[in-house]
């Protein structure tokens, strides 16, 4: 005899837990089975993002930009810093304690909740059951009338440089050094290896990235990417495009990487390496054969819009399936697919899914980009303002950056927006409520925004649109026919 649910969760990340949570406001009786097991050895809720992924980066992230400011920064608002030192043991340790208050947290909902939370390991079988082979080593059957798998996803590996110790790391690894490298190397100028860059950067480290695409942040406006090499490149990250590595050698004098670019062969000595060359999703070895759960050609669950398998009343979210592998959107899949097994019609709108890049100064955007508009053949106009004409952003000396507002030629409804600078992460929320809502530029231009704010820089950019902004001397605003 099986212990029976109304919905099994495989997986207790941003999508998971959520999902979890929901279910159980829902009234459905509701277990979650998650095999993560926390820095002390136990069992902890949350997944990759609050262990090892979004939440500490962050506080990493935070800690090192006041070193940063202290170290670079002070002087300029007239402050004097004599005798400033760095702890990375301290750093390292309040970050772990972030965590662990988080995913205790998320515990103590669980049990507020009355879900079941089953430490170990699951597997889907036929006829909606989970075999659980426990943390304890002992085996556990459960079945649901639902079940919904949100495994979440891990670092790809690269052949030419394994993962070897504290040395050679994957993001993870490089979130636990409790000393700054000299020289460090990274694989992959993504989302991860710029955050991780920034960090250590920050902290001290020459750092060098080493991206296989000649085009920088191909998924972010060319625009927003090519004012933020540059600015990155300013703070001494040194990112190297159209850089293939070969091979990497771990040596007695740190690791040796060979890669390959347009001019040819090159070696690059560092002390420690971090391969951020993007994530997969967890789904080896999820379902036994006989479950005959469908997986596209990449590993991905496969699904429809609705986040169901081929498979009835078993549904997928998150990392594992289709889409951008973050953790607000798989939250909003959870979210959608309880609400829809408890009856209702919820779904998730995938146009209105914000993106960040938490570097200093940020990057975020919401909706589409001017190349993906131009591709898809839609005219467009667009209304930018830079940061520099921002009172608020001169205030804070944050002064780099822009936004921009992409809106339709014809009816001006918002198409995407685009921001780089300080705070662009929260700033992204007002693009994003606006989008939802179907609002125009002229919508934007018309609200009232506080002053002095940072996202007066939005409302100008709206304003821009139709080459009206109020505090730059030119127009910037532009059509552009599809
Ligand atoms: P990514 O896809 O953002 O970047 C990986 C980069 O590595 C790419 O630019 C790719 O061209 C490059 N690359 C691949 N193979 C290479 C090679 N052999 N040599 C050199 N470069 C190579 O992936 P990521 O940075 O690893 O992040 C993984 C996922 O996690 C992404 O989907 C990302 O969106 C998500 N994530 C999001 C956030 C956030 O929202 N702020 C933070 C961290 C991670």
């Amino acid at each position: 005899m099986s212990d029976s649910y109304d919905v099994i969760m495989i997986g207790a990340g941003p999508a998971g837990y959520v999902a979890a949570l929901r279910c159980a406001q829902l009234g459905l009786r509701t277990a979650c089975v998650d095999d993560w097991l926390g820095a002390d050895g136990k069992p902890a809720l949350g997944g990759t993002c609050l262990n090892a992924g979004c939440i500490p980066s962050k506080a990493l992230l935070e800690s090192s930009e006041l070193y940063d400011s202290m170290q670079h920064h002070a002087s300029r608002h007239g402050i004097g810093v004599n005798g400033l030192t760095l702890d990375v043991p301290a750093m390292i340790a309040k970050k772990n304690t972030i965590v662990r208050d988080l995913t205790g947290g998320i515990a103590a909902l669980f049990k507020a909740s009355q879900i079941t939370w089953i430490p170990g390991r699951g597997q889907l079988l036929p006829g909606r059951q989970v075999s659980i082979a426990l943390h304890t080593g002992e085996q556990q059957t459960v079945s649901g009338q639902h079940v919904i798998l949100a495994t979440g996803s891990r670092p790809t590996a690269l052949d030419a440089a394994p993962l070897q110790g504290e040395t050679i790391v994957d993001s993870a690894g490089a979130l636990d050094w409790d000393t700054v490298p000299r020289r460090l190397g990274i694989i992959g100028a993504g989302v991860i290896g710029l955050e991780l860059g920034s960090v250590w950067r920050r902290l001290g480290a020459e750092v060098t990235l080493l991206e296989a695409q000649d085009l920088f942040l191909a998924m972010a406006d060319r625009q927003i990417a090519s004012a933020a090499l540059k600015l990155y490149g300013r703070q001494g990250l040194d990112i190297r495009l159209g850089a293939v590595v070969k091979a990497t050698q771990v040596t007695g004098n740190g690791i040796e990487i060979q890669y390959q670019d347009g001019t040819g062969a090159h070696l690059l000595a560092v002390d420690r390496l971090i391969v951020a060359v993007g994530r997969r999703p967890c789904t080896e070895g999820l379902a036994t054969p006989a479950a005959d759960l469908l997986l596209d050609e990449r590993g991905f669950i496969h699904v429809d819009d609705n986040c169901e398998t081929n498979l009835p009343e078993v549904y997928a979210v998150g990392d594992a399936v289709r889409g951008p592998m973050l953790a607000h959107k798989g939250s909003a899949e959870g979210i959608a697919v309880a609400e829809r097994i408890a009856g209702q019609n919820s779904e998730v709108n995938y146009a209105t899914i914000p993106s960040v890049i938490y570097t200093h100064p940020e990057i975020a955007w919401v909706g589409q980009s001017e190349e993906a508009l131009r591709h898809a053949g839609v005219a467009f106009r667009s209304g930018i303002f830079p940061f520099a004409a921002s009172g608020r952003a001169r205030a804070i000396q944050s002064s780099d950056g822009m936004v921009k507002v992409l809106s339709d030629a014809a009816s001006d409804r918002v198409l995407g927006v685009h921001i780089l600078g300080a705070q662009a992460s929260e700033l992204i929320g007002q693009a994003v409520i606006a989008m939802e809502f179907g609002a125009s530029s002229e919508d934007i231009a018309r609200t009232v925004f506080a002053h002095p704010t940072l996202s007066e820089a939005l409302h100008e950019a709206a304003l821009a649109v139709d080459n009206r902004a109020i505090h730059i001397g030119k127009a910037r605003s532009r059509t552009t026919d599809g």
